[in-house]
Formats: C-alpha cells, structure tokens, sequence
C-alpha cells in the first residue's frame, strides 16, 4: 500500500515525487516508458521567464523562474547549469514588448545585446533534462507500467488491479487522458531540439525564433518546432525527422551562423498545454455527478467551486505547455502542501475552471 500513486514519470510527476518522499510519504511512481519518456525528455531544458507585457501567465512564470532557479542549485547542481541568456525580438511588435519588459522587470539586467533588434539579457539556467527526473525520483519506487485502471473500493485507489494507494496524482502530459473527463482538454504541441556539433563557439544562451544553448565540448542544442498537427497518437505517419531539422536550423541561422554543423541527436516529444495556457493544478470535478445537482447554479459568473462533487483523493498536475522545468518545482510545492495540509490552490490554476466553463454550454 502506497500513500501516493503518481502516474506519469516526467518534469511534473517527478518534482511531485520528489517533495512527497522529502515529506516522508511512500510513493509509487508509474510510467508507461519509463523516466522522461514523454515531453519531458525532448525538453531543452531552458529555465527562463516569459518575455511578455503582462498577464496571469507571466505572473506565475516570473514566480515559478524565481522559485526553480534557486530550488534546481539548491537540491541538484550537478545537472543544472545557470548562464546568461540573452533574449533577442522576433520583430517589431517584440522590440516594443522587451523594451516595457526590461523598464518594468525587476530582475537584475545583464549587458549582453544584440545589433540588430531589441533584447534582453538576465541571468536563467539550463537543466539536463532527463537526468534532473531521475534525481527527483530517486527515492519514489518506479514501476515501468502503463495505468490502464483505475478504480477506487473501501476508501483506497486501486491501480490496475495490483496496486493500492491513498493518493492518486494525474500527471500524464498530452498523452491519452486515464481518466475520460469532457471538461479537461489538452493541446499536444509536438516538439523537435536537436544536439549538434559545430565549430562555432557560443557562450550564451540564445533565444529568438528558437533557442541555442552554450557550447559544451563543441556542442550545442538547437530547439525546438512547434507543431500543432503532429500527435504520435493520433496518427500512423512517421514524424519527418529531416523536415524538422532543417526547420531547426534555418530558424537557429537568423540568430548566429552554426559552422561545419553536424548533427548528432534528435528529441521529440509533446508538449501539452491548456485552453487558457495556465497550467493545471488540483482536484477533479466529477462531471456527470456534479451536473445532477440541482442546487448549483451553473450561469453564474463567480462559480463555486466547493459546491461541486469531487474525485476523493485524486489531483492532477498538467498543462505546462512550453514550460514545465520552469514550472515544476513550483506547481510540485504548491500540489503537495495541498494533498498534506489541505492548502488552498489558487483559481487560476483549478482544473475545476475548465469545468465551470464547460457546465454553462451544457
Ligand atoms: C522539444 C521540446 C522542447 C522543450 N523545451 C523546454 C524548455 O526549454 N524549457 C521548459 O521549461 N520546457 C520545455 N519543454 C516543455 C516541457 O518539456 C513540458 O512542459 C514538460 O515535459 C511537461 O511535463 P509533464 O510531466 O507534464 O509531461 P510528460 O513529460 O509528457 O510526462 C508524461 C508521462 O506520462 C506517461 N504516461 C502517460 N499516460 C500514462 C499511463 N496511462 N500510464 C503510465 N504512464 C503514462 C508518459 O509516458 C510520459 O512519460 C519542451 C518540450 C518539448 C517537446
């Protein structure tokens, strides 16, 4: 018997892990593919905040940078590497945008600039991503098994059934959802980075059409695309691993000239984000049991969402879209002070928002 059934062993999963066991708790950690095998995998890991004017979004990731900068060289800097990144406009309307984020932010300013466009340069990080969902995991006991089951008998969750747990977390990315709820709807963003080898030097990260780490021993990563119509799932193609390479280096041209280039691996994987780009935090609504009550009123504008039926025990952590190791640490703190001390998780992040929105259609 587990206190903690996590299923899903990415960024997410893993940073739940993690501050579960430092609290003491036995957690299973279950994954179909084993660590890192969905998008956490493919991930650069670039720890930046997000260059925009304002909004619910950047609030929380101006937070979360904060948070994850000092949480990753604090519990493991031996796969996190901080470096100036400098952050160059893709156009006009960018230049207007990171000359207001640069009079307003209140992080400290770095000198780097480029000639041509507006940029912005601070101090961010990089983590080696798959290695940094091993250290979170270490002390979770990982089963390298697909949930296909889910059930809940006598007070405990039954996982298919072989395995009993108090807790349940849902942190299975845009792969198929477990748990078949109509209100939660995820948008899997397919991602290509790719390592490569050049006789370039670059000492910074790079950040423009698309991101460029600082070399290491000659190599460099290049990501990533952004492709809305891929789904591994949803489709019999084999991904077009060339297509996606010369997208990766055209869009890397625009920043700074890649010499004697050869590539030596490729990643992908999905990101999955949200309808509202916040990622999600908490309980589940249980749909079909909450719209039979009938003394809720769904056409409100300020929803309760207290008075709504819930899954006993059962929460989710997904939709970080672009930014789940700038997330994780931050969303992971926030999710497991809420399952031991029933703290409270702000609105915004709810999945319950979702089903606030989807009662009033129905
Ligand atoms: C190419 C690329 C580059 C990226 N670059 C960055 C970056 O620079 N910085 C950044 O912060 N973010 C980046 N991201 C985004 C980041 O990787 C994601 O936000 C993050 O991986 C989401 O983590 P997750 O744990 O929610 O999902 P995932 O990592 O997808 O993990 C979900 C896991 O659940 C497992 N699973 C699903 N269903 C089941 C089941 N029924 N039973 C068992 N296991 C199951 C899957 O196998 C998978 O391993 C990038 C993403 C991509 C694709």
């Amino acid at each position: 018997m587990y206190d903690v059934a996590i299923i899903g062993a990415g960024i997410n999963g893993t940073a739940v892990a993690f501050e579960l066991t430092q609290a003491g708790k036995r957690v299973a950690l279950f994954d179909k593919g084993g660590i890192a095998a969905g998008g956490s995998g493919a991930a650069g890991a670039f720890i930046s905040p997000k260059f925009s004017k304002s909004g619910a979004l950047k609030e929380i990731l101006h937070h979360s940078f904060l948070y994850s900068m000092a949480f990753y060289e604090k519990h493991f800097p031996q796969h996190f590497l901080k470096s100036p990144l400098l952050h160059i406009a893709k156009d006009e309307k960018d230049d207007a945008t990171l000359l207001h984020y640069k009079a307003e932010t209140p992080l400290e300013l770095l000198p780097f600039k480029d000639e041509t466009r507006e940029s912005v340069s601070i101090n961010a990080g990089i983590v080696n991503a798959k290695q940094m969902c091993e250290a979170l995991a270490s002390e979770a006991h990982l089963h390298q098994e697909e949930i296909r089951t889910l059930r809940r008998e006598n007070g405990v969750w039954i996982l298919n059934e072989n395995y009993r747990a108090e807790h349940i977390v849902i942190a299975t990315g845009a792969y198929e959802q477990l748990l078949q709820e109509p209100y939660i709807k995820l948008r899997g963003v397919w991602g290509h980075r790719v390592d490569l080898k050049t006789t370039t030097n670059n000492p910074l990260s790079l950040h423009q059409e698309v991101s460029i780490s600082p070399s290491n021993d000659g190599v460099v990563a290049v990501g990533a695309t952004h492709d809305v119509h891929y789904h591994p799932q949803k489709t019999t193609t084999p991904y077009d691993y060339e297509a996606g390479r010369e997208i990766l280096l055209s869009r890397a041209s625009r920043t700074i000239s890649l010499e004697d280039v050869v590539i030596i691996k490729d990643y992908v994987g999905l990101r999955s984000g949200s309808f509202d780009y916040m990622p999600m935090v908490g309980s589940l609504v249980n749909a079909k049991e909450t719209l039979l009550d009938n003394s809720i009123n769904f056409y409100t504008k300020k929803p309760d969402f207290s008075a709504y039926s819930y899954y006993k025990n059962l929460t989710m952590i997904n939709g970080s879209g672009g930014y789940g190791f700038v997330l994780a640490p931050y969303l992971a703190k926030i999710l497991s002070a809420y399952i031991l001390e029933e703290k409270e998780i702000s609105s915004k992040l709810l999945p319950a928002r979702f089903f606030a929105r989807y009662a009033k259609r129905v």
